[in-house]
């Protein structure tokens, strides 16, 4: 990575396997990682805690609040405005693509199509494209 600071990000996902998974490909290439399973701790961390993540990746269906209504309220809330959102998961009906579309996430990484080398690539190709657009 070019960047002097490290990048932190935000891995939200029930599925804890999952995560460690992440944590570690994204630790190794070095972003600060902080990992949570379910978004109203997330949530917590965002608005109570003003932990600021560059990055958010974030599964679909989860108990209690599911992904799309987190990232409604960080929306609604301004809250991690400057975040990149990563819709990541399971879920790719066309309703939940919209619905992603809809919230102005950037960007829809299918999980069961996308070991974490993979995942780590397509968030870094998010992430630059963004820069280039602000
Ligand atoms: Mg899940």
């Amino acid at each position: 990575m070019s960047d002097a600071i490290q990048k932190k990000i935000l891995c939200i996902d029930d599925d804890r396997f999952l995560l460690d998974m992440y944590a570690l490909k994204f630790t190794k290439a070095g972003y600060q990682v902080k990992t949570c399973d379910s978004t109203l701790t997330a949530l917590k961390m965002i608005k109570e805690e003003g932990y600021q993540p560059d990055v958010i990746t974030c599964d679909i269906v989860m108990p209690g609040m599911d992904g799309l209504s987190l990232v409604d309220v960080l929306r609604k809330e301004n809250l991690a405005s400057k975040a990149v959102i990563i819709m990541l998961t399971n879920q790719g009906t066309s309703d939940d693509v919209a619905n992603a579309k809809k919230l102005n996430v950037d960007g829809y990484i299918v999980k069961a199509t996308a070991i974490p080398s993979e995942v780590l690539a397509e968030v870094e190709k998010i992430t630059a494209s963004k820069k280039y657009n602000q």
